[in-house]
């Protein structure tokens, strides 16, 4: 994102938030979007509607808080979530640290505003009549007493702003890691999967190893035992993985019973070995069926191993390992493939 870019998204961020707390709007990533969109002014008709809103109801109920998101910002932003939300952590710093700054500038003016004050009472001493010091003093006291009011709501007001940042930033961390991982298994997901790998092949791609797997005959699996123990399958799969992960590598659900290991700096024969050790592991696995009491440990995958070539696609490099797990399916599953002499 570019300096200017930044500059102005915070502009517009300071304004959506207080119009947010002005109506009570609850700091969720769906409000914050919808309210930044409309400060923005990119969508006139969005303004209009949410304009009307606020006139009839004097809040944004959410089920049509909801709708206009998906009406007009969802599109928009769902193709480049994951720039927006870094984005926006960017800015919040940011807008924090200028709170922070207005905040600490209050105080000294308040320091300053009083020690006028007491300075004031030694006017007496220099010959002012007791008349006109009294009408001085009385003034000024008031004024102070404005003062004093008008600073601390604004104080006030700043460390709410401040509050709401920073619950706002704690939403943005949640929905950034719900957006990254799969709530099944806890693996990194799909998505998180194409981000990595396309950063990978613009910056570190040689030696990049990809294991592709697949849990084998899964199907009759869930059939067998029902789709339920078939999660908990998916979930000791996706914790054996994680567990054995090292050297930079990591694990990804590429969906349903397929994952996808990525392994950088490595070469074919390591990596191969790699998913040996892995496949090995997924043997040694067992469940206990609670229903009927009976242990299952008959899970199987199948492997596919391809070392990235240069200047091959994304896709090419995963076709390659996807073609090397459907020939260890061919083969009779449970085994990696190619087979190295
Ligand atoms: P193969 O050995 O050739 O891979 O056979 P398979 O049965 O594993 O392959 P197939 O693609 O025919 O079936 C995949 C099955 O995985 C079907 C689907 O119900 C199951 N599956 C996919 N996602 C989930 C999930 O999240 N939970 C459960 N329980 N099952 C899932
Ligand atoms: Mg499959
Ligand atoms: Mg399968």
């Amino acid at each position: 994102m570019s300096k200017d870019l930044m500059v102005k998204s915070a502009a517009i961020l300071k304004k959506a938030v207080p119009l947010m707390m002005k109506y009570q709007v609850p700091t969720t990533p769906l409000n914050y979007a919808l309210w930044y969109t409309y400060v923005s002014n990119d969508i006139p008709e969005l303004n209009t509607k949410l304009e009307n809103l606020m006139a009839s109801h004097d809040v944004c109920p959410p089920i049509q808080a909801e709708s206009l998101y998906r009406e007009f910002v969802s599109d928009k932003t769902e193709s480049s979530t994951w720039e927006l939300r870094q984005s926006v952590e960017q800015m919040l710093q940011q807008l924090d640290q200028s709170l922070t700054d207005t905040h600490s500038d209050t105080s000294k003016f308040q320091q300053a505003f009083d020690k006028t004050l007491t300075d004031i009472n030694r006017v007496e001493d220099e010959g002012w009549s007791i008349d006109e010091v009294v009408i001085l003093l009385k003034k000024l006291e008031a004024d102070s007493k404005d003062m004093h009011r008008s600073t601390q709501f604004f104080s006030n007001s700043l460390n709410s702003a401040k509050g709401e940042i920073a619950s706002l930033k704690v939403q943005l961390q949640k929905s950034q890691k719900q957006a990254l991982y799969d709530s099944l298994t806890g693996l990194l997901n799909r998505h998180a999967f194409n981000t990595e790998l396309s950063a990978f092949l613009q910056e570190e791609s040689s030696g990049l190893c990809m294991i592709l797997t697949d849990i084998d005959h899964f199907k009759n699996f869930n059939d067998e035992w029902g789709h339920l123990l078939g999660d908990q399958v998916l979930k000791a799969v996706g914790r054996k993985l994680n567990d054995s992960m090292r050297d930079g590598a990591a694990a990804y659900r590429f969906g349903g019973e397929e994952f996808v290991i990525l392994l950088p700096k490595s070469n074919l024969r390591i990596a191969r070995h790699f998913a040996e050790t892995i496949r090995k592991s997924f043997e040694k696995l067992s469940l206990k069926d609670k229903r009927t009491a009976k242990t299952i440990n008959s899970i199987t995958a199948s492997f596919g191993v391809v070392e990235f070539q240069k200047d091959e696609s994304l896709s090419s490099f995963i076709a390659r390992a996807d073609d090397y797990l459907y020939e260890a399916k061919r083969l009779g599953r449970n085994r990696v493939l190619p087979i190295l002499s």
